[in-house]
Order: C-alpha cells, then structure tokens, then sequence
C-alpha cells in the first residue's frame, strides 16, 4: 500500500502484509510519518519531557471540577 508522510508529503510504499500497514488500515485517522520525520519528532518529545516545559499546570488538569 502507498502511504504518504503527513509531515512532508513523502510517499512511501509499504509491503500490505508488514505490521505498519495492517495498523494504518485498521486505524485510518492514524497517520504516517516517514522515518526522518518520526526520528525528528521523537528527539523533540524526548527533548520537552526532558525541559519539563510542556507538563499541563495542575490548575488545568482541575477545570471540570472547579466548573
Ligand atoms: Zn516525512
């Protein structure tokens, strides 16, 4: 099957029976990211968890109950 990166509009071609390709069937809204691209955004997930930058203020995570 063909799949095309959502990051750069790259398309790749992926053998039907690979374990990736069975879950991009399975699950059409999850989307494909090339290898360049993946490898990017895990060193930036990496890097956020490691800045401790993007943790959500508890005053957030408490919004239903103070409504
Ligand atoms: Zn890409």
């Amino acid at each position: 099957m063909k799949v095309k990166c959502a990051l750069c509009d790259k398309i790749e071609e992926l053998p039907d029976d690979s374990p990736l390709a069975k879950r991009l069937r399975n699950r059409p809204i999850h989307t494909y990211l090339c290898k360049a691209c993946y490898d990017r955004i895990t060193e930036r997930t990496i890097e956020r968890l490691e800045t401790g930058k993007y943790r959500v203020p508890h005053r957030l995570r408490n919004t239903n109950e103070d409504w």
